[in-house]
């Protein structure tokens, strides 16, 4: 780790779940100061902005090293895109799969967009890192989620903003059961009890029945894939360790 980073702050894209938030915690574990960023976009699950608070307040709890380096938390609003997006996580619609075998939950540009405004965000507030928790691993073939796609992207910010920003995105190699892990090693039981129970992944937004993974529908892809995770991530073992 360089000195760099330490003493450097980073902006985190943090939505309130579970990926979102174990990169929160990377980015604590790294970092001298942390920011983070929501955005509001008319998601169905926007139950999930709701639960950073919570998230927030149980870091700080689990850890105060941590919690002395929790800077400004951001929410951006851009309805714009579900104006112009027709998708099961921004319309009222089931979730199936589409001819050109993506999911009709993926959302075009999303993440490209995020990735640009939170760009734009560090330029005003001198940030360099920018911390999002996308992944190729255990993913729904989201074309925006690649790493090749984040790469490309950080090129054409630091272009055309003249700016060297780094996007940093820890989950890219790891799938669901790994992502627990990380968190385990991290910020330990407590930390892993903390996403399990405050934060939202269910693509529908429910938050009615609590599962041992967490609460959801159980039933949408991203309920399933944090099921099979968690399934697999016990089934290792890690938290009979502790
Ligand atoms: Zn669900």
């Amino acid at each position: 780790m360089t000195d760099q980073i330490k003493s450097g702050t980073a902006l985190v894209l943090f939505s309130g779940g579970q990926d979102s938030t174990t990169c929160l915690a990377w980015a604590l574990e790294r970092f001298a100061r942390v920011e983070m960023l929501g955005f509001s976009y008319g998601q169905r699950h926007g139950i999930e902005l709701d639960c950073r608070d919570r998230l927030l307040a149980g870091i700080r709890q689990i850890r105060p090293d941590w919690a002395a380096k929790l800077g400004d938390s951001h929410t951006l609003a851009i309805p714009t895109l579900s104006e112009i997006s027709d998708t099961a996580l921004t319309r009222d619609v089931a979730i199936e799969m589409g001819a050109d075998g993506l999911p009709n939950t993926f959302v075009p540009g999303r993440n490209l967009v995020f990735l640009t405004f939170a760009a734009a965000l560090a330029y005003r507030r001198g940030i360099r890192h920018i911390i999002g928790g996308m992944c190729e691993t255990d993913y729904s073939g989201y074309p925006d989620c690649r790493d090749e796609t984040i790469k490309a992207l950080q090129s054409a910010l630091n272009l055309g903003m003249a700016k060297i920003f780094e996007l940093h995105t820890p989950l890219m190699w790891l799938d669901k059961a790994a992502t627990w892990r990380l968190a385990h090693a991290l910020g330990g039981a407590g930390l892993v009890d903390l996403i399990r129970e405050h934060s939202h992944t269910c693509y529908l937004g429910e938050r009615g029945a609590q599962h041992d993974w967490g609460y959801g529908c159980g039933e949408c892809p991203a309920c399933s894939l944090r099921a099979k995770g968690w399934r697999e991530y016990v089934a290792q073992g890690v938290r009979a360790s502790h």
